[in-house]
């Protein structure tokens, strides 16, 4: 299978490595000369958008956000121009699932079919080919390509149809940041009464409020470590399209409304660099206090 993978980010290029241990005929590119160089230094061949989308079977692109896969695929002498029935279309990039369709719809005109494939898991889980897959599109298109993504995933998991991969990934992103600034809040209030944070964390991340990201981000805010893991700009990028897509079908997200001003707080006071366990650092402003410092 001949396969084109454009976006060589942090994400897109520990990916395209993996998927060279298994499909060695791999077409690549990125705006960035640096990456490409990375990764057909492995073994992968640098391409033209014309020529991934004349000669590949299968695109892949791992891109940032909505606009930019619309302007690769859809854009001038954008890859879909060259897609013929046949071939297919996978996006593994987190972007607003209403674009997702609307990239399907264009795509279904020439008969391309496409799968919305975000993951979740970030760079460790990228360069160890076990993220976590959230997939829409038709069954029989997944059933086929299910054993391409788990090259670089662990877990693959069909949600519904084009669309649906990316709702779950918001989903997945509402969940996350709603749970950074509920325990930044409960330690704030703690520490402020009297309590220290690191006993409050130890006697409660068994019980019913521990979580994978108490666990992960809690020992974070109370060391004042906010190196990325997951940008704040990539989480505001992440929660627009939540609200975007939310707006779009009716749903009420007040708490994600509400958690999106205080990244963008962030955004402004402390730049979009830093990890979202930095919701901390909006609390400790507000408290005038250091979080177990
Ligand atoms: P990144 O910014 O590191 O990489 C994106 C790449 O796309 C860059 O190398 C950029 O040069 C390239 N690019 C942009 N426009 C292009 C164009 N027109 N043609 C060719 N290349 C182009 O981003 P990333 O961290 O790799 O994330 C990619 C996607 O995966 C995003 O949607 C992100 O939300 C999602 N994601 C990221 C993580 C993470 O921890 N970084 C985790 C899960 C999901």
């Amino acid at each position: 299978m001949k396969i084109g993978l454009i976006g060589l980010g942090i994400m897109g290029k520990p990916m395209a490595k993996n998927l060279l241990k298994k499909y060695p005929d791999l077409l690549v590119n990125d705006l960035v000369q640096t990456a490409v160089d990375d990764v057909v230094a492995a073994g992968a061949k640098q391409a033209s958008n014309e020529e991934i989308g004349k000669t590949c079977d299968v695109v892949l692109t791992m891109l940032p956000n909505s606009p930019q896969v619309k302007e690769v695929m859809l854009g001038e002498n954008g890859v879909a121009s060259f897609m013929k029935k046949g071939q297919v279309f996978i996006d593994m990039s987190s972007i607003n699932p209403v674009a997702s369709k609307e990239i399907a719809a264009e795509l279904a005109k020439n008969d391309v079919e496409m799968l919305d494939a975000p993951v979740s898991g970030g760079e460790p889980k990228a360069i160890d080919g076990t993220l976590s897959f959230m997939v829409g599109g038709k069954q029989e298109v997944f059933d086929e390509y299910k054993p391409l993504l788990e090259t670089m995933g662990a877990s693959v998991v069909r949600c519904g149809d084009v669309g649906a991969g990316n709702t779950t990934k918001l989903a997945n992103q509402i969940i996350v940041a709603c749970n950074i600034q509920a325990l930044a809040e409960a330690l704030t209030m703690a520490q402020k009464a009297g309590v220290d944070p690191n006993l409050v964390f130890d006697a409660i991340k068994g019980g019913l409020a521990g979580s994978t990201v108490m666990n992960a981000k809690a020992p974070m805010m109370i060391a004042g470590n906010d190196k990325p893991g997951f940008k704040i700009d990539l989480h505001i990028k992440d929660l627009n399209n939540a609200l975007d897509c939310a707006h779009t079908f009716g749903a009420p997200v007040p708490m994600t409304a509400q958690v999106q001003e205080v990244l963008q707080w962030l955004h402004n006071h402390e730049g979009g660099g830093k990890d979202h366990s930095a919701i901390a650092q909006y609390y400790e402003a507000l408290s005038d206090i250091k979080i177990g410092r």
